[in-house]
């Protein structure tokens, strides 16, 4: 391995300005701005690694990027990347351009350059070494690059289902990771899920004077009646069933949470609080966080909510629900659940829309892809990586992955203060130099490891 990454340190150059050009081209989801030219940038890389890449239409999205190269094992390895960015906005608060990519203090600035272009360049750079070295891989490879992920991935059931083939693998590196604010290279294995739901509540045709509310239905307290059916005062959901496939961490789950090192005083500062939920810490507090779904009251909005007083009886009652789900739990099923449980509580009045349904995905802690990422962090970076069930955020984990029994594994190039999303995105050079020998570790591993 000592031959690629010295020609990987060699070239080093080439393979930042290969980063900064990508970053030099907008490519916003949201706003539909230069989509078309940064999948054609991605498809022009693939092919000049020799990987037939072709745009694959998303009925009705943005085309998936999807290219393979075969190698010298019979094992397969997936990288899910996307080439869609966040919006730059708000501009002035970022300290260079976000489309320059300015190499300042060690770091690349640019929308993108975290979140996701570093990693797909990453692992481009990290095929091109080991065929500029050895001349072949030392597995099969594939290319999963989306469009849509930065707004919610809505196309990315359709490229699953219409083509299944090009998910198969045995294992997918997913589009993020990195190192925490100190430093420390983590793994997360997983997402939670979220079943999104918006509720309405009715009355009068519209606000009215709050005299009549001795004989005119109220939607707020309608709304707020049916909501305080949904949790009790002990943090427990009611909703019959929404546990049924909720499982208890494993003793190695809880050994990999004791692992997780104690961030707590850090968190309390930052949130301005002076405790958690129930005086939760250590072990239980990482079980409620990794192992456990909610229930949240997002946003509620009813009468009249400005200054001052106005005595009216509200027309209408808006409240928005967020169930964070874990593992096994289906999103369509809790709102199933969800709209049975009001019926039958008696508030078959109010309205429910299922406005964002996402399942959850875990990656088991024993997956061979999971140790051999482990193993080369420790090898690459001096350090055991700190492992995470799920992360905090989202994503098509389930789509590509989960659904078809594949695991998958986070590898990156990102820090704690990568500010992905927020002005000033950045990684670090030495990072991402790293994060391509890491690719090349990961494949080398991964291709000895033997069929289950
Ligand atoms: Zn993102």
């Amino acid at each position: 391995m000592d031959d690629v990454f010295a020609h990987i340190d060699a070239h080093a150059e080439d393979y930042i300005s290969l980063l900064q050009r990508f970053c030099h081209q907008p490519s916003i989801a949201a706003q539909g701005v230069g989509m078309q030219e940064m999948a054609q940038m991605v498809k022009a890389e693939l092919a000049s690694l020799g990987a037939n890449p072709e745009l694959v239409d998303t009925r009705g999205g943005f085309p998936v990027v999807y290219g393979t190269l075969a190698g010298a094992s019979n094992r397969t390895l997936s990288f899910y990347n996307h080439y869609d960015v966040q919006p730059a906005d708000p501009l002035d608060e970022w300290d260079s351009d976000p489309w320059a990519a300015e190499i300042r203090d060690g770091r690349i600035w640019a929308r993108g350059v975290a979140d996701n272009k570093g990693n797909t360049v990453a692992r481009i750079a990290a095929i091109r070494a080991c065929q500029a070295v050895r001349g072949e891989l030392p597995l099969n490879v594939k290319f999963i690059v989306e469009g849509e992920e930065e707004i919610g991935s809505p196309h990315l059931y359709n490229f699953a289902e219409d083509h299944p083939e090009m998910c198969a693998a045995d294992a997918c590196i997913w589009e993020f990771g990195g190192r925490d604010i100190d430093g420390r290279p983590q793994i997360h294995l997983g997402l939670k899920g979220i079943c999104y739901v918006e509720l309405r509540a009715k009355g009068a045709r519209h606000d009215w004077h709050s005299s009549v509310a001795t004989s005119v239905p109220n939607p707020a307290w309608r709304l707020v009646w049916a909501l305080s059916t949904l949790k009790d005062q002990n943090e427990r959901v009611l909703i019959p069933g929404f546990y049924d496939n909720v499982e208890p961490p494993t003793d190695a789950e809880l050994a990999v949470l004791e692992r997780i090192p104690d961030t707590e005083r850090e968190r309390l500062d930052n949130l301005g609080i002076d405790g958690f939920l129930q005086g939760l810490s250590g072990v239980e507090l990482a079980q409620r966080d990794y192992f456990q779904p909610t229930c949240t009251i997002s946003g509620f909005l009813s009468g009249y909510t400005g200054q001052g007083s106005k005595t009216v009886l509200p027309g209408t009652a808006m409240a928005k629900l967020d169930m964070r789900l874990v593992a096994n739990q289906n999103p369509h099923e809790i709102y199933r659940l969800l709209r049975q449980h009001l019926d039958e509580q008696g508030f078959a009045d109010i309205e429910t829309e299922l406005l964002g349904p996402g399942f959850p995905a875990r990656t088991r802690f024993d997956a061979p892809i999971a140790k051999v990422v482990a193993e080369t962090y420790t090898e690459l970076y001096g350090q055991e990586p700190v492992i995470y069930p799920t992360s905090a955020g989202s994503g098509p984990w389930y789509q590509i992955c989960s659904q078809f029994g594949i695991d998958a594994c986070t590898a990156g190039v990102g820090h704690g203060r990568s500010q992905a999303h927020a002005p000033n995105e950045n990684i670090y050079i030495d990072d991402f130099i790293l994060g391509i020998k890491h690719i090349v570790a990961i494949m080398d591993r991964f291709a000895a490891v033997q069929a289950e």
